[in-house]
């Protein structure tokens, strides 16, 4: 996929990873980016529930979220563009990227 500068580039080749990055989606027809942020490594998430009850910590606690965005943060190009023209690549990786996803 031709992206649009390095900088989105590497925050789509981090999702994932804990900080930020921009997640595929392909939902009921739609296709786009999320900027997400992430607290800790996807795969160290269930090591959360892991924390000693009695600590005082903030309840609930947000490990992860999400916004679509339609704007490239870093150089400002409208994301549809390279999504039109990527096709069935975004959608291979719109689908690796399904398990990062984070419910409303
Ligand atoms: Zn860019």
């Amino acid at each position: 996929m031709n992206y649009c500068c390095d900088n989105f580039k590497r925050w789509v080749q981090s999702a994932g990873v804990r900080g930020f990055s921009a997640v595929a989606q392909s939902d009921c027809g739609y296709r786009f980016f999320c900027l997400q942020a992430r607290g800790c490594d996807k795969q160290d998430e269930p090591k959360m529930k892991n924390i000693p009850k009695g600590l005082d910590i903030p309840n609930p606690l947000t490990i992860a979220m999400q916004v679509g965005i339609q704007y490239c943060p870093f150089c400002g190009t409208q994301l549809a563009t390279f999504i039109a023209e990527a096709g069935d690549e975004f959608q291979v990786l719109a689908d690796a990227n399904r398990p990062l996803l984070i419910d409303p």
